[in-house]
């Protein structure tokens, strides 16, 4: 019986063909599924983790030592990571509003930089080890095509909401964005799926397998999430991101040595282990699990990074696949930059906006009239979209609440971006 029972599931396994052949079943982000699937984009996958591992070390030893000597300007470096979402829906059925989107997101940002609620109830064995990154991820205002976006793409075809074919297909040059693809796809039900993500990897990034796939239905809070606002599991989007940065489970080989390469992560067999909410019951290798970590399983309680996974994070942002996003010109590029050098603008696509910050009325001018001037609120909606072909225009803000707002000016040769500021 126990034959014919396999020997079914061998068969339940096998019989979605196309599926099996385009996207893996794997339903978990373990380090072994994820070199499996790795492995089928790039035969090479266990020197690239080797060269990667090299690397990272060698660059976390040379950060921590900076930290011993005092050197804190080489540590704490601030990052902005341009991001694009792809939602694939088949209607109203799995179409995320922009708010959901922007909570899901805004959940990455909160844990990466520890500002979430929870950061100061760490249970004190670990409150000494806890670290935040400084990093934004940002929803691009410019395309590859170097038009304006939302930085989300809507998808409406029912197979690919169910996760059915390649997803990265559609995806948007790796080294510029972070894609993540949003599929309304759980596995069955109930959902046994919630995301996987790929370690660094250049081949991957060269073929557009770099992301991060995601159920949908687990992604920020809103009408199309089963998440309760406030639900801990939503902090799973932090955890890929944790993997697209190459950081393993703390409970990566158990307790051996070797772990998740992290120091001072303690081993845990976890992964398998329940653990009651967050109280820290679980002395699988006779060390107190960090329960509350990010990069361990337990989804009802996620709080903390420690120094050792910040350390190694911010080596992986140096590696060949990521270096490129948070570039200055990578910034500019995808519309995500703070500000616009004025080395950038050609000199006859100068953008003056006056006064900043604004009320009632802002005013842009150029030296060369653009085709289109776009307005975006913080979550990438597009608030006004001026025709402009003038030198200068002007905008009724009386309507913006107070905050931070983006503009875009498409030339005929490219486009200019910048942020103002609504008072
Ligand atoms: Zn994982």
């Amino acid at each position: 019986m126990k034959y014919l029972s396999l020997f079914l599931l061998f068969i339940t396994a096998a019989s979605p063909i196309i599926f099996a052949q385009t996207t893996p079943n794997f339903t978990t982000c373990t380090y072994e599924d994820i070199k499996a699937r790795m492995l089928l984009y790039d035969p090479n996958t266990e020197e690239t983790l080797a060269a990667n591992e090299n690397f990272t070390q060698a660059r976390v030893a040379e950060i921590q030592q900076n930290r011993l000597n005092g050197n804190q300007s080489s540590v704490n470096a601030t990052y902005t990571i341009p991001v694009v979402l792809h939602v694939f829906h088949n209607g109203d059925d799995a179409y995320l509003d922009m708010d959901q989107l922007q909570s899901g997101l805004d959940i990455i940002n909160t844990d990466f930089n520890g500002w979430n609620t929870d950061w100061n109830t760490i249970d004190p064995a670990f409150d000494s080890i806890k670290a935040s990154l400084d990093i934004e991820f940002c929803l691009a205002s410019i395309d590859p095509d170097g038009n304006p976006t939302t930085g989300v793409v809507y998808y409406d075809n029912e197979e690919a909401m169910l996760n059915q074919i390649e997803l990265t297909q559609y995806s948007w040059d790796n080294y510029k964005y972070l894609n993540i693809y949003l599929p309304k796809y759980t596995n069955g039900s109930p959902s046994l799926f919630t995301a996987y993500a790929n370690l660094p990897s250049t081949v991957l990034s060269d073929d557009g397998y770099a992301g991060i796939t995601y159920s949908s239905i687990r992604w920020g809070y809103g009408a199309h999430s089963e998440l309760e606002d406030g639900q801990e599991w939503a902090s799973v989007g932090t955890h890929e991101v944790g993997h697209w940065l190459n950081l393993h489970h703390t409970f990566r080989y158990g307790c051996s040595s070797i772990g998740d390469e992290v120091d001072d992560t303690p081993p845990t067999l976890g992964g398998s282990i329940e653990l009651e909410g967050c109280y820290n019951n679980d002395f699988s290798c006779e060390l107190a699990t960090n329960g509350s970590n990010y990069m361990d399983y337990n989804h009802d309680c996620k709080k903390m990074f420690t120094q050792g996974q910040v350390d190694r994070m911010t080596a992986a942002l140096e590696l060949p696949s990521r270096i490129t996003l948070w570039s200055e010109e990578n910034l500019i590029a995808t519309g995500c930059a703070e500000t616009v050098p004025t080395t950038f603008l050609a000199e006859n696509n100068l953008v003056n906006v006056s006064p900043n910050p604004a009320s009632g009325i802002i005013r842009f001018s150029f030296n060369t009239p653009p085709q289109q001037l776009f307005i975006y609120n913080i979550q990438g909606n597009v608030l006004a979209n001026s025709l402009t072909k003038t030198s200068a225009t002007t905008i009724d803000i009386s309507s913006f609440p107070a905050g931070i707002y983006y503009y875009s000016a498409i030339f005929s040769d490219g486009s200019q971006s910048g942020k103002f500021i609504v008072q």
